[in-house]
């Protein structure tokens, strides 16, 4: 009997899967299939782009069609509700699909950590639609600030959390809210841009001397820092601080951690920090030897260094790669291979065509040069989901 090989979720992680079951099994065994809400997979690593204005929602996002064109990957767009790893059955909106292996790559949601009125009140940047939303509600505000000119709150966006999320957003929107305010015929000295940081640094775990470049950087965009101040309370126009302060705003966007899909814990695995499956060095379950955990999904502990990984790009398309050849190497009756996680360095783009990064142990670059190095690595990316034809594709847009 030829084996199915489920994998839930088109993110950075489960794209790679179903290309490597592709390319690396045979003609016709196993059978893959890739479930997904949406028929698109979108480029996470670059919504803040979507969220400030500066890129179509075309640009952010390919087409699984596109990605799968002659392969044999079998795609079912539908919701995900549950997986009963007990019964190998995953339940979805439109009927149930049974599997031989599974790998689960459904990506994050937002930790809201019970902080009063924050998730009803708050913006968030997990998906293209939420970031279209973040667009259009920040217009929405511009325009009717027209009407109500001594509104100001309606110009003040309030980012939550200065980790590499808030500080992308943040510095995109320093970018694009002059020009917004321009075609609204707003003064710029109206609008501000406030991040809050809980930690006594932004970017916290990077390295330092980038903070600082990163720091004088956002400073100069104009945007407020405040660190070692954590968000206490969020109402339909307040962000309550634990410094006593209080700040006005129609805008907030909450960039203050995520955790992993909720389905996994309510599926029934067992999981660690933040709602993350624990699995073994080989990414399997550790209950459901036929079940891979992926990207966001997955406790990842790097065998090498014994830090947890972080939830990255980088990261989910390494281990979608390792989960999909581990599932093969089982199948075959062959040895599986441990997740050793290459750690490539990063880059933090703060703004149009401006960055920090650090690649390797020992290389730094900061401004237009760090920027050119984020595209290129955008563009890598977009390679290894789709390869040449892809990015021949995407260029040509
Ligand atoms: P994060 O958890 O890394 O950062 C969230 C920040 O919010 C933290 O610094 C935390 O101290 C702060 N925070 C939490 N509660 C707060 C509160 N009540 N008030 C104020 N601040 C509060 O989350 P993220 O930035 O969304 O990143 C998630 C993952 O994605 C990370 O692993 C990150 O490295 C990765 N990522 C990487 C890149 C890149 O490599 N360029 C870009 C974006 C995200």
């Amino acid at each position: 009997m030829v084996k199915r090989v489920v994998i839930l979720g088109a993110g950075y992680a489960g794209v790679r899967s179903a290309l490597t079951l592709e390319t690396a099994g045979h003609r016709d065994e196993p059978e893959i299939v890739l479930v997904n809400k949406h028929n698109y997979h979108h480029f996470m690593a670059q919504l803040h782009e979507s969220a400030a204005g500066v890129t179509g929602n075309e640009d952010m996002r390919i087409s699984l069609k596109d990605i799968f064109n002659e392969t044999r990957v079998k795609q079912i767009k539908d919701e995900i509700l549950r997986i009963l790893p007990k019964d190998n059955r995953v339940i979805l909106g439109d009927g149930t699909i049974d599997y031989d292996y599974l790998i689960v790559g459904l990506g994050s949601e937002p930790e809201y950590f019970n902080i009063p009125g924050l998730e009803v009140h708050s913006l968030t940047l997990r998906s293209l639609n939420s970031a279209k939303l973040i667009r259009a509600h920040i217009e929405n505000s511009f325009a009717s600030f027209k009407s109500n000119p001594l509104r100001r709150e309606l110009l003040t966006i309030v980012v939550g959390g200065a980790g590499f999320t808030g500080i992308e957003l943040a510095g995109e929107m320093a970018d694009w809210l002059p020009k917004l305010a321009k075609e609204y015929d707003i003064q710029k000295k109206l609008v501000s841009i406030v991040n809050i940081e809980a930690a006594d640094t932004i970017l916290k775990g990077y390295d330092r001397k980038l903070i600082e470049n990163a720091y004088e950087i956002l400073r100069q965009k104009g945007i407020r820092i405040i660190t070692g101040t954590a968000i206490e309370g969020v109402s339909e126009s307040e962000v309550k601080l634990s410094s006593g302060e209080v700040i006005k705003t129609r805008n907030f966007i909450w960039t203050g951690g995520i955790r992993a899909n909720r389905l996994i814990a309510l599926s029934g695995f067992t999981t660690a920090a933040r709602g993350r499956a624990k699995v073994n060095s080989y990414l399997q379950s550790v209950e459901y030897p036929n079940v891979f955990m992926v990207g966001d999904n997955a406790f990842i502990v790097n065998q090498a260094t014994g830090e947890v990984m972080g939830p990255t790009a980088q990261v989910a398309i390494q281990s979608g790669r390792l989960a999909a050849l581990n599932v093969l190497a089982d199948i075959r009756g062959e040895g599986l291979r441990e997740f050793n996680p290459r750690e490539m360095g990063r880059v933090v783009s703060l703004g149009r065509k401006v960055a920090v990064g650090k690649i390797g142990r020992e290389y730094r670059t900061t401004g237009r040069v760090a920027g050119l190095l984020k595209e290129a690595i955008q563009w890598k990316y977009l390679f290894s989901l789709g390869g040449l034809r892809l990015v021949a594709k995407k260029l040509l847009q």
